[in-house]
C-alpha cells in the first residue's frame, strides 16, 4: 500500500499529485524541488525556521479546552488549536516563512505569488519584509477592489500588488500572470504557493512546513489528558491547515479524522459551493492531478463559499489520496451552519473566528453530541475573524447598537 504521508519520487500520493507544468516551468520547479530536498535535511535551515516560529510567530500556539462550548453542545470535550493567535492571525505564516527562508537559501531576491482574497499575499509580504526580500503579488482586478484592506496591508509591508486585468480578472488569471513572470525571471525569483497544492514539491513542502501544528497538538494533548484525542477536525480549502494538524496523527488508527469542505448555499447547484472532495472528478489543475470541480469540457467550475479562503475548485493531492484509502472522512458545512458556528464560538468562548475555521467548528457541533463526555475532539482554529466582521455584521444585522 502506498504511504499515507510520503509522496513517491514523482510527487504522487497514490494516484494524485505529480508535476504537470508547461515546458518553460520544468526547470524552475525542478530547481525548487532539489533545493528543498537538501534544505529539509539541513539542521541549520531547520533551526533557523524553528527559531522564527518561536520568536516571530509566537509558537507553540495553545491547545485550549473550550469548556463553555463543550457544555453547550453536550458530549465530547472540544479543544481548539489556536492558530488564530499566530502573528498575522492565521496558519499561513507558518509555510510562508518556510518558503521565504528557502528562497533566501537559493539566493533568490524576490518572492512572487498569486492571491485570491489576499490572505496568502499578506502572509507572504510579511515574510518578505522580515527576511529582506522583494515581494510581488498578482491579484485579479476584481479581487483588488473587493479586498481593499488586504491590498493596503500588502503595500504597507512593502509588496508590489499587480492588479490583473485579463479575462475574468480573478484568481485564475492572477495564477497565470504570476506564473508567466516567474517563468521569464526565475534566476532571481521564487514562486511561493499558498497551500498544499500545485506541482511537486509544493504539496509536500507546504505540508512539511505546516506539520508543526499537529506535532504540537499531539504533545499538548498527551500532556493535558494523558492520551491521544479521539477525533480531529479541520476546514479544507486547498488543505494546508488540515494537513498541518493531521500529519502527526495519520498513523494513529484510534484517531478519527475529518476534513470539512464548504457546502456553500447549495450542493445541488454548480457555482453555489466548493465541495471538491464530495462532487469533484479526476482532473489536472495548477500543475497537479487531483479532484477538480469541473464542467463537461474539463474547465474548472465557478465556486462559492461564505469563506473566501475556501473557494477553490481543486484540492491538495494528498487529501484526494487520504480519501481514496479511507483514512480521512470528508464532510461539508453549509454557509448557514458556518454562520451559526461563528456566533456560538463568539458567545461561548469570547473568540471571533475566521469564517474558514468555522466550517470545522460547525462539524464539531454535529459530532460532539454523538460522542460521550470522556472523548476528546481537537478542532483546528486556523485563523481569527477580524477580517470577516463587516460581512458578518451585514448578514446578521448587528452593529447598530440598541436603544431602550
Ligand atoms: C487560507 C485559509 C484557509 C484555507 O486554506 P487551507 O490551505 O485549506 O488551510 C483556512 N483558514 C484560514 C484562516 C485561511 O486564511
Amino acid at each position: 500500500m502506498s504511504s499515507l504521508i510520503h509522496a513517491d519520487d514523482q510527487g504522487f500520493f497514490g494516484d494524485h499529485g505529480g508535476r504537470f507544468v508547461p515546458p518553460q516551468l520544468e526547470a524552475p520547479i525542478a530547481e525548487v524541488a532539489e533545493a528543498y530536498a537538501e534544505a529539509r535535511d539541513d539542521p541549520e535551515f531547520l533551526a533557523e525556521y524553528e527559531a522564527l516560529l518561536t520568536d516571530y510567530v509566537g509558537r507553540p500556539s495553545p491547545l485550549f479546552f473550550a469548556k463553555r462550548l463543550t457544555a453547550e453542545l453536550g458530549g465530547a470535550r472540544i479543544y481548539l488549536k489556536r492558530e488564530d493567535l499566530n502573528h498575522t492571525g492565521a496558519h499561513k505564516i507558518n509555510h510562508c516563512l518556510g518558503e521565504a527562508l528557502l528562497a533566501k537559501r537559493m539566493g533568490k531576491r524576490k518572492l512572487i505569488a498569486e492571491t485570491g482574497a489576499g490572505q496568502h499575499g499578506v502572509a507572504l509580504a510579511t515574510a518578505a519584509a522580515l527576511l529582506g526580500l522583494e515581494c510581488e503579488i498578482h491579484m485579479g482586478a476584481i479581487d483588488v477592489a473587493k479586498q481593499h484592506p488586504n491590498v493596503v496591508r500588502m503595500e504597507l509591508l512593502g509588496a508590489k500588488v499587480v492588479a490583473v486585468e485579463e479575462g475574468g480578472r480573478s484568481l485564475k488569471e492572477a495564477v497565470d500572470s504570476a506564473f508567466a513572470v516567474f517563468a521569464s525571471d526565475y534566476a532571481d525569483t521564487f514562486f511561493a504557493i499558498g497551500s498544499v497544492v500545485g506541482p511537486h514539491p509544493y504539496p509536500t513542502m507546504v505540508r512539511d512546513f505546516q506539520s508543526v501544528v499537529g506535532r504540537e497538538a499531539r504533545q499538548q494533548c498527551l500532556d493535558k489528558i494523558g492520551r491521544l484525542p479521539d477525533a480531529l477536525i479541520a476546514a479544507v480549502g486547498g488543505g494546508s491547515n488540515a494537513l498541518g494538524l493531521f500529519t502527526a496523527f495519520l498513523e494513529d488508527d484510534s484517531v478519527a479524522i475529518y476534513g470539512v469542505e464548504p457546502g456553500g448555499r447549495s450542493l445541488d447547484v454548480v457555482g453555489e459551493h466548493a465541495a471538491t472532495m464530495t462532487l469533484g472528478r479526476e482532473g489536472t489543475l495548477h500543475g497537479m492531478k487531483t479532484l477538480v470541480l469541473q464542467d463537461a469540457d474539463g474547465e474548472p467550475s465557478p465556486v462559492h463559499s461564505i469563506a473566501s479562503g475556501l473557494d477553490y475548485p481543486g484540492i491538495g493531492p494528498q487529501h484526494a489520496h487520504l480519501r481514496d484509502v479511507g483514512r480521512v472522512e470528508y464532510v461539508t458545512a453549509s454557509d448557514q451552519d458556518t454562520l451559526d458556528a461563528f456566533q456560538l464560538l463568539c458567545r461561548t468562548e469570547g473568540i471571533i473566528p475566521a469564517l474558514e475555521s468555522c466550517h470545522a467548528v460547525a462539524h464539531a457541533m454535529k459530532l460532539a453530541p454523538t460522542l460521550d463526555a470522556e472523548q476528546v475532539i481537537i478542532v483546528n482554529l486556523s485563523g481569527r475573524g477580524d477580517k470577516d466582521i463587516d460581512y458578518v455584521a451585514e448578514r446578521l444585522g448587528v452593529g447598530t447598537g440598541s436603544s431602550d
